[in-house]
């Protein structure tokens, strides 16, 4: 699977930097600093090489002749020479390092085929210098050699992620930890917890900084730090780490090691990890400069061999041959890809969606499903108590809705937080629970003076084989959660939910695409089938385990629809795995965030409908640049060849100059015009 495949480049590249221990931040930036050295290096090459390509091109016989005007020397033939040894050396370095490694892989791409280039008109030049007769090709080398710099600049500035869209839209993402002080949670940044604080992890959080359990047991994903995709049982006095991910369980640290990683700077470096892992289409530049190279490799040979077998002299065959590898390296080609991807990503974040897997992004065309979970998604997630009877005489109403939320309290579901915000109006304190579990898409269950508790969905209740208590009507539109204490009902709270008011335009839309629209929920039935016919859902699925909701994506997948799944939760989270596009509600759990290939920061499904468009404009100029950019080698390397010399076209290195900044020229206008599908 492609999801698959991404999560392996992205780890892989992280366990590098890792290599074991436990001093994340510091490979954080060792990282960062590389990418940062990096476009140091190519903006410095570019900027010398553009200096010393004004000289060349004033010296140049062909330019002088173009403008019109004369100022050749005795000796400027060396001088030339000199200064393009030096663009060649310097500004073609690292292509000719690109040249080694893909050819030491046997794959020769787009270092290969401009270092084919350059090298070809520089060593043809000098010989033309020291005595060969023919044309130089020093101009032409030059300003190769800085356009492909420049093209490898922006991309490398693209892969960083630096622009500062990127920064804003991970500012929208909280960073924010459950600081506990005298027994209450508090919501604090991140970056303001000091040594010694203790904080609460919910199910399904990221542990947001270096410490050591004090109270409670877990299941840790650690696999964004290890590699290893096990989860690992932590208990009191084990250390966890910062970024890894809480499965199920709650638990108490205390911070033991402050590190500047926040979330937000996690959350960055994922993108640009994210533009790093390059995408199938990035992929075909390559390989169509791949294909360029073997083309231009036999073009030169074919077009001197047939010059010399029709009697030309060897210094003619020679200069077409030249001519021939020259104008075939596209200069359009290394910016065709990097410039939409650029620009893509920066109007992606400006739009209020993180791109983590662009090949799902580019895919997004080809969505002919796409599933929508409820609470949270669909609806706010901002539950309020409407009613909360007990149905045992050991406890009044309200005791029965204090005991709920003091388990609730250490869940991170929705529904928890409504509890919690009644209880707290109530002015009522938490009772002390131990063991707490949760049972994702279930609900989740504590110990209270040696008794079990559980809080169950009504269908988790069904299949415990308990008889729902007659006089809970289970047909209400409202959620619906129910207490139990050692198999014995004790009580009910049903609570609502405010639907999004984008839903029903989003749901529109994606019809007008002609696409399917599911519901995939936990939630009871009669809640289902109220929020689903109320914006237009065309299937509603109700009542779903986490597996189920797997299992629906995989059905559908098996029927030959191409699914994009849009969820929140911990229970959304295997279902957005394996879904062809996984889309995290930025608002939700960080186990979605994690999982999902695009994140809404915005935590609007509208967004679906600008994720589909945008998907699918980027893809189509990504193509059209190819083509515009191999498009222009088609024509001109055939005629460089001197196909057309039979009725007097040839072209000369100049027309195949004007040709190729032409196609460039088409190229990076065409990738602003990507602009255009985004201005709303
Ligand atoms: P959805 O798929 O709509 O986002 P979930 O799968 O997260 O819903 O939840 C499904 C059902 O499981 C809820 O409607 C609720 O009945 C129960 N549930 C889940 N978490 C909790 C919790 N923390 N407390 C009580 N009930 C819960
Ligand atoms: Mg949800």
């Amino acid at each position: 699977m492609d999801h698959e495949h991404h999560n392996h480049s992205t780890h892989s590249h992280e366990n590098h930097d890792h290599s074991g221990h436990h001093n994340h931040s510091g490979g954080h930036h060792n990282h960062h600093d590389h990418h940062a050295h990096m476009i140091e290096d190519f903006k410095r090459r570019f900027w010398i090489s553009i200096g010393l390509m004004i000289p060349i091109m004033i010296l140049s016989p062909m330019i002088q002749n173009l403008i019109g005007f004369n100022v050749s020397f005795s000796g400027d033939r060396y001088i030339l020479l000199g200064l393009s040894t030096v663009i060649y050396f310097f500004g073609g370095w690292p292509f000719l390092k690109g040249l080694y490694s893909e050819i030491s892989k046997g794959k020769p791409g787009m270092m290969t085929l401009i270092a084919l280039a350059i090298s070809v008109a520089f060593l043809y030049s000098a010989a033309v210098v020291l005595g060969l007769n023919g044309k130089t090709f020093f101009w032409e080398l030059a300003s190769l050699i800085a356009l492909m710099l420049l093209g490898h600049w922006i991309e490398m500035k693209s892969v960083m992620g630096a622009s500062s869209a990127l920064q804003e839209i991970a500012n929208l993402i909280p960073s924010e930890a459950h600081k506990i002080i005298d027994g209450e949670t508090k919501d604090v940044p991140v970056k303001e917890l000091k040594k010694g604080d203790k904080i609460l992890i919910r199910p399904g959080e990221n542990i947001p900084i270096d410490g050591v359990i004090t109270k409670g047991t877990a299941h840790i994903n650690e696999s964004m730090i290890t590699g290893e995709s096990k989860p690992v049982e932590k208990k009191k006095g084990d250390e966890v780490i910062g970024r890894s991910i809480n499965n199920h369980g709650s638990l108490t640290i205390e911070v033991s090691h402050i590190s500047d990683e926040s979330y937000l700077s996690k959350v960055i470096n994922m993108v640009s990890e994210a533009q790093q892992s390059h995408s199938k289409t990035q992929h075909l530049a390559d390989k169509a400069a791949g294909w360029l190279f073997y083309l231009a490799l036999s073009a030169g040979i074919i077009t001197l061999v047939v010059w010399l077998s029709l009697g030309e002299g060897l210094e003619f065959s020679l200069e077409r041959m030249v001519t021939v590898m020259v104008i075939s390296c596209p200069h359009a080609l290394g910016l065709a890809i990097p410039l939409v991807v650029s620009i893509s990503t920066s109007l992606s974040a400006k739009n209020g969606f993180v791109i983590r897997n662009r090949s799902s992004f580019e895919n997004a065309r080809k969505i002919t499903t796409v599933i929508f979970d409820k609470t949270g998604t669909l609806t706010k997630g901002e539950f309020g108590v409407s009613t909360f009877k007990s149905t045992s005489e050991n406890y009044s109403d309200e005791e029965m809705l204090q005991l709920a939320a003091s388990i609730e309290h250490f869940s991170e579901h929705p529904i928890a937080e409504g509890i919690v915000r009644k209880c707290r109006e109530l002015n009522k304190e938490f009772l002390d629970i131990k063991n707490f579990d949760s049972i994702t898409g279930k609900g989740v269950k504590g110990e209270f003076e040696g008794r079990t508790i559980e809080i169950l969905s009504p269908s988790a209740v069904r299949s415990q084989n308990l008889e729902l208590p007659h006089n809970i009507k289970e047909e209400v539109d409202e959620t619906v959660v129910f207490l139990i204490e050692n198999g014995d009902f004790i009580g009910y709270i049903s609570l609502s939910d405010e639907i999004r008011e984008s839903a029903v335009d989003t749901i529109k839309q994606l019809h007008e695409k002609g696409i399917h629209v599911v519901m995939a929920t936990g939630d009871n039935k009669s809640v289902a089938k109220a929020v689903g016919e109320r914006i237009g859902i065309d299937t509603i699925h109700a009542e779903l385990l986490p597996d189920d909701k797997l299992a629906l994506v995989k059905e559908l997948q098996a029927k030959g629809e191409f699914v994009a799944m849009t969820g929140d939760g911990i229970n959304d989270a295997p279902a957005l795995a394996q879904a062809d596009v996984g889309i995290a509600i930025g608002s939700g759990t960080d186990v979605a965030a994690e999982t999902a290939d695009i994140i809404l920061a915005n935590s609007d499904p509208k967004s679906v409908n600008q994720i589909i468009e945008f998907g699918t404009a980027t893809y189509r100029k990504m193509m059209q640049n190819l083509w515009w950019a191999a498009g222009y080698n088609i024509i001109s390397v055939p005629l460089a060849a001197g196909i057309l010399s039979g009725i007097g076209i040839m072209i000369s290195p100049a027309v195949g100059a004007i040709l190729m900044s032409l196609s460039t020229i088409i190229v990076a206008l065409n990738a602003q015009l990507l602009r255009k599908n985004l201005n709303n």
